[in-house]
């Protein structure tokens, strides 16, 4: 999905979605541009959770869909909390958008994209079909635990970072059900990765299919 106009050439990543086609349509030129409106999954939880142990667990398990975790674009510039960290999240959409135009929609896995409030504002937003959300969180002692346990080059375990962190496994806990949309919670306290990670599979599975039903 280039956001180039191939009629009149212009650049415009605002074009109007016509759900019929669908169609993007260029609003200098009018021209109806076909393309794929897939759903985007994705996948979140605080540091600990198990976001990344999950996504290593089923890379290359999951044909219907390409996994990535959103950590591998990250760079300081985007480092921007004030606004939600638009420009990273834009920047995804775009390249979940481009990915899923090949026929596979995207996980993506990654702390803020579990916020509902940091993606539905995007721009790109309006070239996907619905994003589903699932939260990993846990026990605050559990996530602790797994903090401290890391590296020490992590810096895990520094009290601004780990009371961050649980902050945010609550605010998932106490919050995931009114968010709009409605976040899912997966809640892996105790539980070993394997089962964990087969859970994950079942829910993108499932979203796939009730997606591909409609
Ligand atoms: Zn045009």
């Amino acid at each position: 999905m280039v956001n180039v106009c191939p009629n009149c050439g212009e650049y415009r990543t605002d074009k109007v979605i016509d759900p019929d086609g669908p169609f993007a349509v260029c609003p200098v030129c009018g021209f109806r541009q076909p393309f794929l409106r897939l759903p985007l999954l994705l996948v979140s939880g605080a540091s600990g959770a198990g976001k990344t142990a999950v996504h290593a667990a089923l890379s290359g398990k999951i044909r219907q869909a390409v996994l990535l975790d959103s950590d591998i674009l990250w760079r300081p510039e985007y480092d921007k909390p004030g606004d939600g960290y638009r420009d990273f999240f834009e920047t995804w959409l775009r390249l979940c958008v481009n990915i899923s135009q090949s026929g596979r929609p995207v996980v993506l896995f990654g702390a803020g994209a579990g916020v509902p409030d940091n993606l539905e504002i995007c721009v790109e937003r309006r070239y996907l079909g619905p994003l589903y959300y699932l939260s990993l969180v846990c026990s605050d002692e559990e996530l602790e635990r797994r903090l401290r346990a890391r590296p020490a080059w992590r810096k895990s375990d520094q009290p601004g970072f780990l009371g961050d962190q649980l902050a945010f496994n609550r605010w998932f806990k106490q919050n995931a059900a009114t968010l709009t949309p409605p976040v899912d919670i997966l809640d892996t306290t105790g539980q070993p990765l394997e089962t964990t990670a087969a859970q994950v599979a079942g829910w993108i599975k499932l979203k796939i299919r009730q997606y591909g039903n409609k």
